[in-house]
């Protein structure tokens, strides 16, 4: 037999679902949210984040509150209804976070508008009052608590306002965009894409997390820091030369890929910001040092991080694209790398998306081929794409491959920072053509190329042939 709870308060306006529930709990002489989930035969730990799961939530509860299931649905359905609150491809999938904020200036009267909930609201706004996620006084991130309509539940803090100047610019976009919602997918997009920077400045790996991760409290600080990285092209140069600092062991591997955290976050930018306009260039003044990023927890793949848990060695860490890319190689190209011994992942999967690689371990690979000032006799420059590659259907990958495995000597070229291009006898390169395309003749094909070489190149060529073949 279901009892009804001594005290049935009714839900408020723009009330969220967890709110109401610790409205409940506080009325009803408890402390904890969970303790009204347990009692209403639910999980403690019971998160409102699907239509689904509100259904549900609202059949168990309405009978202890005296509330037809229909009308407790009917008042928070509105809450998750929103599109924009849940997307796959967003850097923050889903944008409410999981524990409490709150303004201390209304949260006993008005109780907790679920706008708090969301990862890109920093502020009340009918007060301009930033949003509390941990106590002020003691620092103690907030949990599910029934005290908190007063004060803090750890040190018995009563709230107090802080003065609370104009609403900030990011909040106010945000109403406006709301009101309208053209381009409001795109402000999140961008935003939440902010959040990871700031959390995570100088990876080159990021997942798209499921939603703001728990253990990170000041979102409030951290959505205003969002916003000005967007829009201050200040803090973008900050943030450039912090990078150059704290990934400056690649310095080897040339600017771009130093910097490649900024030019991947700009890249994905959906809308138009200021800092767009400012120039990623090589004239980085380097700070004396790097902003610490220690949010780790929530950020990083738990597959990753159990192989690494140091923060300092996860900053140097690229899937395979980017080291493709660093080394100045086509799509694809890992595999083979791989496969002759030129580049190892520190993680070894079959599944590519899951292997890993340290960017610095790429020095070692590229100073492996010499360096040289010019083209040395007998030899051409060969590229990827190259003509002569694609005459005997040879990618140049694979011609790598063969220097790699120490079957063709080449150099590169003095002061080159990637394998872009190489150096090659012409001898050893057809040769190694040959064993690789056994039946390549002399044909029509070879007159063609005529165009490209050298009349030398062409005759060395044909004397190679005519000795071989
Ligand atoms: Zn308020
Ligand atoms: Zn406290």
């Amino acid at each position: 037999m279901i009892h009804e709870l001594p005290v049935r308060p009714r839900p408020l306006p723009h009330e969220s679902i967890e709110g109401y529930l610790l409205r409940i709990v506080a009325r009803n002489g408890w402390q904890q949210s969970g303790q009204l989930l347990k009692h209403v035969g639910l999980p403690a730990k019971y998160y409102v984040d699907s239509p689904d799961k509100l259904i549900k939530l609202c059949e168990k509860l309405a009978p202890f509150v005296r509330i037809v299931p229909e009308g407790l649905i009917a008042h928070f359905s509105d809450q998750l209804s929103h599109k924009w609150l849940y997307d796959e491809k967003r850097a923050l999938q889903d944008l409410r976070v999981r524990f409490p904020r709150l303004c201390p200036l209304c949260v006993n009267q008005t109780g907790f508008h679920w706008h708090w909930s969301l990862a890109t609201v920093s502020h009340c706004e009918a007060h301009n009052h930033e949003l509390w996620d941990h106590c002020p006084e003691c620092d103690e991130p907030f949990g599910w608590n029934a005290e908190l309509f007063f004060g803090c539940p750890n040190c018995d803090y009563s709230w107090e306002a802080e003065s609370a100047p104009d609403l900030p610019a990011h909040q106010q976009q945000f109403r406006r965009l709301l009101a309208n919602s053209i381009g409001l997918q795109d402000f999140i997009h961008d935003l939440t894409l902010a959040l990871r920077a700031i959390s995570r400045p100088y990876d080159s790996i990021h997942d798209n997390r499921g939603y703001w991760p728990t253990s990170q409290r000041r979102l409030s600080e951290s959505i205003t820091a969002a916003y000005e990285l967007l829009t201050e092209p200040e803090a973008l140069k900050g943030w450039l030369s912090h990078c150059a600092y704290a990934r400056s062991d690649l310095m080897p591997l040339g600017t771009e890929v130093v910097l490649s955290p900024i030019s991947t976050f700009t890249n994905k930018l959906r809308g138009q910001w200021p800092i767009q306009k400012t120039v990623v260039n090589n004239n980085v003044t380097v700070p004396s040092s790097a902003i610490t990023a220690s949010h780790v927890d929530g950020w990083i793949r738990p597959s990753r991080l159990r192989l690494t848990r140091d923060d300092f060695e996860l900053r140097f860490q690229a899937n395979a694209r980017e080291v493709q890319h660093a080394l100045g190689l086509p799509k694809g190209s890992i595999i083979i790398l791989i496969e002759s011994g030129a580049v190892e992942p520190i993680h070894q999967s079959r599944i590519p998306r899951d292997q890993f690689f340290d960017l610095r371990d790429l020095e070692a690979v590229i100073a492996a081929i010499p360096e040289v000032n010019q083209l040395p006799e007998n030899h051409i420059r060969l590229v990827n794409n190259d003509k002569i590659l694609k005459q005997h259907r040879i990618k140049y990958i694979d011609v790598l491959a063969g220097v790699f495995s120490g079957s063709i000597p080449a150099f590169r070229p003095a002061g080159s920072r990637n394998l872009s291009c190489i150096f090659v006898d012409i001898d050893d390169l057809l040769l190694f053509l040959l064993k690789c395309q056994p039946r390549c003749r002399i044909s029509g094909k070879m007159v063609k190329s005529t165009k490209y070489y050298s009349e030398e190149e062409i005759a060395a060529f044909k004397r190679f042939l005519d000795q071989r073949v």
